[in-house]
Formats: structure tokens, sequence, C-alpha cells
């Protein structure tokens, strides 16, 4: 190499690979995006002088060039720049990557912006080759320790460089099937028990099945492994589980990922030597604990892998002291440095501790918030810092159920506990075995709950994890893949559970020292919070939240988590600017949504209210009426079902704004279409069966959603919204009459045209005149319009001129204006998805270049005609962060959402104000 790394230029100037030592790093924690998340903070450490062992890491550019290049790398990176880099490892260390007598070796690890547990490829213990591996074996005075890192490289190497992989899902791993058959020929059952002849002779057999399998011999050189390892880190960027997984955390493609290069320590030198994980707090409740596993005589991958069950962290704490004392003087520095909880992974090589990784811990919903609110009140982190630490959809988490107690301890003292395993992902879940991701996916398909049964999950399994309600394992630990994915997901997971013996092919599992047998599709409850797993289905119940805020079923005073989501939310509501309403049309649903902080209605979509019981016949006999008499005296039978409705909203609703929508739907979607129930309707309203069927027919549309509805509704038979208004003022006057202030908000539904505003608008001031000099009683109301239609956004500073307020209606705006129907488009959204036509649903989250857009305009054009217009999103768009973002700075005046979803919008809203 040296002779001719004189005659190459390096990479063109430009700085591609950044080294660190302890003590001192090119790099540091702000470089996330060039060095990716592992290297940043590998950097960090060695500048803040913790024992990391020596590196360099190529920057996420070489994955961008790599993939930009036909899979080539800048010019001079391997001739000269790598070299370089290695040999600062080397002054470092005093070893030489190669040298026969005491070889350098290095572990290969890829490390994206966002951390992908398990997604990408690691090699450790590169540089071992027939000749190093006995220098090893001489320096360390330890030849089966040697042996052991060559055996564990050539399979790593061989599994993920030359991709010696099983065959199909039925046959098993080449390399495990090797290493059984020495194990069975010796009579052990523990890769520990092998010695070095076995070693060796597995290293050979190893060799052998890679070269049979590939056709290529396993490479000698440790500068050709080293090429491999890299190629093969950046390879592992683009393969289909990482995919998967960016496709789920919305990681963009073009990020890349680096690759780091670092000395090995070994924690399997023996006894002395170990590996671990930890975090600084409990990543699952988010308590101040040291929370952390490791494995004596164990290298990195056996801890995460979930192979062998780790011990907890307190044990180290009698078994080395010394190493704890240290770890634990980390734990807090680290806490101090970064403020916040922090993830590590930790290596004990002769008794010295070696820092390998630290990166911002991953936690629970429950945790993320407990953590927030713990350091703000220790002073580590300001208030606004606090809410920025919370995602939004975490708060899912608290709102989420867990089980009916008496029913879980019915099951229990009826004998229905099966085992218990590691609480890893807290939460209740129930449903049907399912053995693999592909049975969970049938199971979701046929619209049933489905918990994933593995022995232990692997990246592949990310998918079935994802529709899963929970997942348990039979093997792992903590922070085993299972546990670290659940945790992240949301999801519920109990891991690590012992008791069981899953058996694939059977589709069964058993349970030790019992003869019962569950099959695939049994029922299975999970609770995540205490690692119980039960037979049978169990009743799920509303968390400690909704205990206090809906079921009123407990005092504040009892309920720790919700006195700290209450303080959280306060600091919320201190911080945003944007309003957060409802979405509601019952009374019960407002008043749930008042508890959760909702400041409004912001839509209450009045078709809901004409189903149930006699208002429902009502309905349709006002739709089949032949002549307007007939109709009036249906809709008269309406009115004071509406009327109480209203009076029950507004009384729900206090002197808080309440928007209601005219008819919306088409007309045909409230009658019967089965010929049964149109003959008892027929009989019900006094009509022959042919009437009523030739009605239904004749408002058949082709086009329903583009067809007769919303204002178009009004404007053929005004006196549908003039029964409704006429209810909406008669509430309100009696509300007032009652000593409360009420200004509804009435709203006309897919305007398109400012016509159709005024002409709606004119039946609308008619009726609520009549009915105020009816009532002897004035009442202040609005009359605004949803801008739903593309045009309405378009000619927005026309119809600005007859409202007082615009609400989005973001759902027929997307569908509107992406001509793609919010009921249909689920057949090729996924589709589109994947070729990144879309990053998210647009039905989910707003596009915000082109509907976005729409909204920008028409937000401009309407305040420009009324600068005090008030705008508000009612679309179920309103309840998502990235919207709600962007409602903030588009200077929207409210959102409104589902009620759970209320304390999400006001978090999302003070992020934005926070920016
Ligand atoms: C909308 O279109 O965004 C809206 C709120 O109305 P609906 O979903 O009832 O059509
Ligand atoms: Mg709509």
């Amino acid at each position: 190499m040296p002779t001719s790394r004189l005659n190459i230029q390096a990479t063109s100037g430009k700085q591609y690979i950044y080294s660190f030592t302890e003590g001192g790093a090119e790099g540091d924690a702000t470089m996330k995006n060039l060095l990716g998340g592992k290297g940043a903070n590998l950097a960090e450490m060695a500048n803040i002088g913790l024992p990391v062992p020596p590196g360099f890491t190529l920057s996420t550019e070489v994955c961008t060039y790599y993939y930009d290049h036909s899979q080539t790398y800048p010019e001079g990176l391997f001739e000269q720049d790598i070299p370089d880099a290695l040999e600062k490892i080397e002054t470092a260390l005093g070893k030489k990557f190669g040298d026969p007598e005491d070889p350098l070796l290095v572990s290969v690890r890829s490390g994206a912006r966002a951390s992908m547990p398990g997604m990408m490829d690691t090699i450790l213990n590169l540089g071992l080759n027939d000749t190093t591996v006995e220098g090893l074996a001489h320096r360390s005075g330890n030849p089966r320790f040697a042996w052991d890192c060559y055996r564990r490289f050539v399979q790593m190497y061989g599994d993920v460089v030359m991709d010696l992989k099983p065959q199909d899902s039925k046959h098993s791993d080449p390399f495990e099937s090797i290493l059984d058959e020495h194990k069975k020929k010796k009579g052990c059952s523990l890769d520990t028990q092998l010695d070095t002849d076995d070693l060796k002779a597995i290293v050979s057999a190893f060799k052998a099945a890679i070269l049979e399998r590939t056709g290529q011999e396993f490479p000698e050189d440790p500068h050709v492994q080293l090429q491999g390892a890299i190629g093969a880190v950046f390879g592992s960027w683009n393969n289909e589980r990482a995919i998967v997984y960016r496709k789920l955390n919305h990681i963009p493609g073009y990020w890349g990922t680096a690759c780091n290069v670092q000395a090995m320590v070994f924690g399997n030198m023996g006894d002395r030597s170990g590996t671990g994980v930890a975090f600084t707090r409990d990543a699952a409740t988010g308590e101040n604990i040291f929370y952390g596993e490791y494995l004596m005589n164990a290298q990195g991958e056996d801890v995460v892998a979930g192979t062998r069950t780790p011990l907890k962290i307190r044990h180290l704490q009698e078994e080395k002291p010394d190493i704890y004392q240290q770890l634990d003087c980390i734990r807090t520095r680290l806490e101090q440095h970064y403020r916040d909880m922090m993830d590590i992974e930790f290596t004990i090589e002769n008794d010295r501790l070696f820092m390998l990784q630290c990166r911002v811990g991953k936690r629970t919903g429950l945790a993320a918030i407990r953590i927030a609110y713990d350091m703000c009140k220790e002073g580590l982190i300001d208030e606004k810092e606090a809410l920025l630490r919370i995602e939004p959809d975490q708060l899912n988490q608290l709102l989420r159920p867990v089980f009916d107690q008496k029913e879980k301890d019915r099951a229990i003292s009826e004998g229905r506990l099966l085992a218990t395993g590691l609480n890893a992902g807290p939460g209740a879940a129930t449903g049907s075995i399912c053995f693999s991701a592909r049975q969970a996916q049938e199971v979701k398909e046929r619209g049933q709950l489905a918990i994933l049964v593995r022995i232990e999950t692997s990246p592949e399994d990310i998918e079935g994890m994802s529709l899963a309600e929970g997942i348990l394992t039979e093997r792992g630990g903590m922070t085993s893949h299972a546990a670290l994915v659940a945790r992240q997901m949301g999801k519920v997971c109990v891991a690590g559970c012992g008791e069981l013996d899953i058996d694939y092919q059977k589709g069964e599992m058993r349970i030790e020292g019992t003869d019962i047998v569950l099959k695939e599709g049994d029922s299975i409850s999970l609770d995540g919070t205490t690692g119980e797993v039960i037979q049978g289905e169990i009743k799920t119940r509303n968390p400690e939240v909704i205990e206090v805020l809906a079921d009123k079923t407990l005092k504040p005073e009892d309920a720790p988590t919700w006195q700290i989501f209450d303080q959280v939310m306060q600091w919320a509501d201190h911080y945003r600017t944007l309003k957060v309403r409802t979405n509601a049309d019952q009374p019960e649903q407002a008043e749930l949504a008042v508890t959760f902080g909702a400041e409004g209605i912001g839509l209450c979509r009045t078709e809901h209210m004409f189903f149930g019981g006699q208002r429902i016949d009502a309905m349709r006999e006002m739709i089949l009426a032949d002549d307007i008499g007939d109709r009036q005296k249906a809709l008269e039978k309406l009115l004071p079902y509406q009327r109480d409705d209203f009076y029950g909203l507004f009384k729900a609703m206090g002197s808080r704004p309440v928007t209601i929508r005219l008819l919306d739907p088409p007309l045909h979607e409230f009658l019967p279409q089965e010929d049964a129930e149109i003959e008892a309707l027929a009989k019900k309203i006094g009509m022959a069966f042919h009437d009523v069927k030739t009605r239904i027919d004749n408002l058949h549309e082709f086009n329903p959603m583009l067809g007769l509805r919303g204002c178009r509704l009004g404007i053929l038979h005004p006196e549908i919204p003039a029964m409704q208004v006429r209810a909406i003022i008669e509430a309100a006057c009696i509300i007032k009459k009652e000593g409360h202030d009420i200004i509804p908000e009435i709203m006309v539904p897919l305007v398109s045209t400012v016509r159709e505003l005024e002409l709606t608008s004119e039946i609308i001031h008619k009726v609520a005149r009549r009915v105020m000099a009816e009532q002897e009683i004035g009442v202040t109301y609005l009359v605004g319009t949803m801008i739903e239609v593309p045009r309405a956004a378009l000619t927005s500073g026309d119809i600005a001129k007859a409202a007082d307020f615009f609400s989005y209606g973001t759902n027929d705006l997307t569908q509107m204006g992406l001509g793609m129907s919010r009921d249909d488009s689920g057949q090729f959204l996924p589709v589109y998805q994947n070729y990144d036509i879309f990053p998210h649903n647009p039905f989910e989250s707003l596009d915000q270049e082109g509907i976005g857009r729409l909204i920008k305009l028409s937000a401009k054009e309407g305040r420009s005609v009324k600068s005090d217009l008030k705008l508000g999103i009612c679309g179920e768009h309103g309840g998502d962060p990235a919207t709600i973002e962007f409602c903030h700075t588009t200077g929207i005046n409210y959102v409104s959402c589902s009620p759970f979803r209320i304390p999400i919008a006001r978090l999302a809203a003070a992020r934005a104000a926070i920016g």
C-alpha cells in the first residue's frame, strides 16, 4: 500500500473521512448529517474524554457518491484516505492492521442520521486471517478467544459481505447448521463449551461452505476484507428491511448512511470481559433509574440478538463495583452533556471500560412525557425544550387502553396466566396468535386483531410488528430487537418469555411445565406493563388519563401520570397561539372534547344527527316526499330533534364557539338499498313499494361525491337549510334566555362560487330574522363556508365578501385537488408511497406543496378582503402534527380534530409556535 499511495491523489481535497480518538476528534455531535448519529456521537464522546476506542467515520457523502456513481467510490479513498486514517488508529494503539504478530482488528458499522436499529450491517473482528489469528492468540495468551473471534468474523463476513444466507425460510442458516453439527458431535449445547480445536474445525468448515456456495474464497487480505465490509455497509442502506424501516419512519433515501471503522475491544476475552447496553433512565416508564443489561464473556451482537438472556445492570454493581461506578459516572456525565436520556453501548475488556456508542434513547410515550417533565423540574431543560422532546403522537400511548383489572384478575384466578416475560412495551393487547408476519397480515385483512408470537424477532418481521396489536417473544431482553422496535412503534410487547416453547413447523406453542398447547389463531392477551401472558381474550380498559378526564373514576390527586400530562398540557397551552377545536356532533363527544381541552366545535356534521330511531324515518320521508308540502311536513318532524341536538351541543360547549355545517352528503346515502328494507320503509311511511323504489332509483348518481350534495341541496330544496337554521337559532335563543351567550357559526358546505354562498346566506338570514322575532330575543350568529372545492380556494377573494369565516375541508379539497377519490385511493396509494410519489398519505397528512398552496393562496386572498376573516381547518388533517405546523405558519386561527387527538393537537401547536 504505502508505495502506491505516493502516486495517487487524495480525494480531490474534499474531506470524506473523520477520525476520532480518546481526547479528540475531527467531528462532533452537531455533524449528524455528515457523520450519521453513531459517528457524530463517537466523536463527541471522544471530545469529552470518554474512553472511546480510536477509529474513523466515512461520511454519508461517500454513500451518496457510491449510489450516484454506479457503486464506486471517490478517487483515492481506498488508496490514500483510508490508509491514512488507519495509520492514526495504529499510532494510537501501537498495533498494525494485518500485522502477523500483533494485529489491529476493527469493527465496521453503519450509522445513518436517524438510528435504524438492526436494519443495516455490522462486521466485527475484521483483520483476522489464518496468520493474524495466531498473532492474536499469542498476544492475548488465549488461543480459544482468538479462534472464537475468527469464527465470528468468518460467519459475519460470509453472511453480510459474501451473502451466504439460508436458501429460503424452510432452510436454516448455513453457519448455524455447521455450528450445531459440531456441538452435537461434541455433545455440548453452548458455544462456550467448544474448545480451540473445535473452533478451528468450524472456521475451516465455514470457509469451505463459502467456497462451495459462492464459488469465492474467503479473502485473507485485511485490506480486501475492509473494502468488502465497507461496500456491504453502504449496500445495506438499500436492503429491503432498511427500505421498509425508512418508509415507516419517514427517513428519506437520499440521506445515505455513514460507515464507522473502529478499533476492536473485546468483551469475549474471558470472565474479566463483557459487553452491555443501557439507558440512562428507564426507557419504558421514564423513571430516573439506570436501566441496562450486560453479558460477561460476550460480544455486542450476543446482547442485541437476544439469543442469550442478559443480566440486569444492578448485578454489575455486585460483580464489578469499580466498573459499575465508572459507568454510573458516565451516565451522569452524558445526561449533563446531552441533557437527554441516552442509550449507550459499552464493552469491558480485561476489567477496562470502553464506550462504543451513545445516542439519544428511544422511549415510549409514557417515558417521553415523564423524562421531559422530570428533566425540566431538574433544571436540565426548560419548558419549551420539554415540549419539543415529546412527539405529539406519543401522547397516544397515554390515551391507550389497559386491561379491565377485574377481568384480568378473574383470568388469573382461573389459571389462565400462562407465563411472565419482560415488560418491554407497556399497554394491553388482545388478539389471535400469529407465528409469522404473514399470518399477522392475513388476520388483519380479515379485520381481526393479531398478536405476533416469535421465538425472537428479526428486522424482517418489522412489517408484521407494525400490523400486530402486540408482540410476544420467547427469547431476548429489554434491549432486544423486538423490545426496541415495539417501544418505538408504541406497541405492546412482552419479550424474553422463556417459559414458552414455540414450534413454527407445528404452528403451536407449549407452556413449559404444563400440558397447555396453544395453536395459531387461538386468543391470547398481553400485559406489556407487567410482562404477563394470559390465555384467552380480556377486555381492555381506558388508561389513567382517560379515567381522570373522561370516565371520572379516578381523582386527579391519585393519578401521578395524569398530573404530569396535565402540567405538560398547561405548558403547551401557554406557548401555542393556534386554537384547537373538535369535530363533534353529540353532546357527550363535545363534553369529552372539552375535558381534553377543546376550545370550540370546528365541525358539527349534522348528517350524523339524522340516524337512529324515528329520526331516520322522518328523514327518509322528507327525501321521498313528492312535493314541497309533504317535504315540509317531514321537516317539521325533524325540527324538534335538531333543535334538541343543537341545544345539547351548545350547553356542552358553554360559551365556546360552535360551527354547525348544513346538510352535506347526497340524499341517497340516507335511503335503504335492499328490497326488504325498502318494503319495510314503504309500509312505515304509507307509500307503495314500487314508488319508493322508483324514487330511490331516481336519486341514484354516477358520481355522488360530485353530485347533488352540499350547498347544491339547499339551493334546490331551500326548505332543508331553512329547517336546520330554524333549529340552530331556536336552540341559541333558548340558551340565551337561560343566560348563556352562544354565537353559532353556520357553515355552508361545498361552495365553489360566491353566488352559491350568497343564495344560501339569504335563506339563513331570512329564517334567522324570523325566528328571533318569534322568540323576541336577538342572538349573534356568523355565516361562513367550507373551502373544500379548488375553485372556492382560487376565488377566495370573492367568497370572503359573503363569508364571516372559512373552514378548510381538507378531505374534499385533497380529493378534488388531487382528483383522487378519498374512498378508493387505498388501492393505489400504498404503491404511490413505494414510488415516493407522495412521502405520506395525502389524506392523513396535508400535501403541503399542492393542497397547502391552495390554502395559502385562499387565506391570503380572503384576508386581503377581510383582514379579520376567521380561518380554520376541519378535515382529518386537523389532528396531524405536520399539518398543524403548516396551519400555524399559514396564520390559520384554529384546527379542529377528533376528541382523542386534541391533546396531540395542543402539543403540536405549541411545538409549532416554539419553532
Ligand atoms: C372535508 O371535506 O374536509 C370535511 C371536513 O367534510 P367531510 O369530511 O364531511 O366531507
Ligand atoms: Mg367535505
